[in-house]
């Protein structure tokens, strides 16, 4: 049987190979299992640096990518965050390590269900979740302190940034549908900074501020 620990320990050395620098994000690369989060027959698989199929044409993302938007975003534990594209929910407990409450959101409905299923299972507690379009936010708990996008958006969807905390920042892939850029954008006096921080793939953002179905 393969050894989980050692191969997670393996991945994060590569992370760190790779240029990933914040410990606290290492910290919690090292501590959450992503085996529990691809569907069963993947999980020797669960280590690679590579995104694996779950299911309904969705991926979890690449270990490298999670960790470098974790490390864009800065966190230091007191932030709200809203996060877009729940998946697995292997991205939204790496956020709850650390921030201070993640409300997340997953068009899918078995997804979605899966994913609370692993929250309980976990006991993390400072997660909240919906089933929707999160291309529209989540009106009720904004303004957030970080907005972190997990498919890959046309423009920056203007309610997601209607919703960001002043000196907030949100990290989104945005791009045409077969390649993005990440994209930081950051909320000063109420006006928009971007910046660019290299080519990657998602899938597609679907809804009213996203991709058409
Ligand atoms: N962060 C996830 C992987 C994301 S894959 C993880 O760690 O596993 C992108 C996810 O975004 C898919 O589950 C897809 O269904 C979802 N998605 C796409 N458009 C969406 C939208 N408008 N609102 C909410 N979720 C969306």
């Amino acid at each position: 049987m393969l050894n989980y620990h050692l191969a997670r320990e393996e991945m994060v050395d590569l992370l760190e190979e790779k240029g990933i620098r914040d410990p606290l994000v290492l910290a919690a690369m090292r501590e959450v299992k992503r085996h529990l989060f691809v569907p069963p027959n993947l999980r020797s698989r669960a280590y690679e640096n590579s995104a694996l199929s779950i299911g309904h044409g969705q991926t979890i993302s690449q270990p490298y990518i999670v960790a470098q938007m974790t490390e864009l975003l800065k966190l230091s534990g007191r932030e709200t965050v809203l996060d877009i594209g729940t998946g697995t929910g292997y991205q939204t407990v790496i956020l709850a390590k650390l921030a201070r409450r993640v409300y997340t959101v997953e068009r899918i409905p078995s997804l979605a269900r899966e994913a609370e299923e692993r929250f309980k299972r976990l006991g993390a507690d400072n997660i909240v979740q919906k089933v929707g379009d999160g291309t529209v936010g989540w009106e009720r708990f904004a303004p957030y302190n970080r907005i972190l996008v997990t498919a890959a958006a046309p423009e920056v969807p203007k309610r997601l940034f209607g919703q960001l905390a002043e000196d907030g920042r949100m990290v989104v892939p945005i791009g045409p549908r077969r390649v993005q850029d990440l994209k930081v954008v950051i909320k000063r006096e109420g006006k928009v900074y971007t910046s660019s921080h290299g080519g990657c793939v998602f899938v597609p953002l679907i809804g009213s501020g996203g991709w058409e179905d």
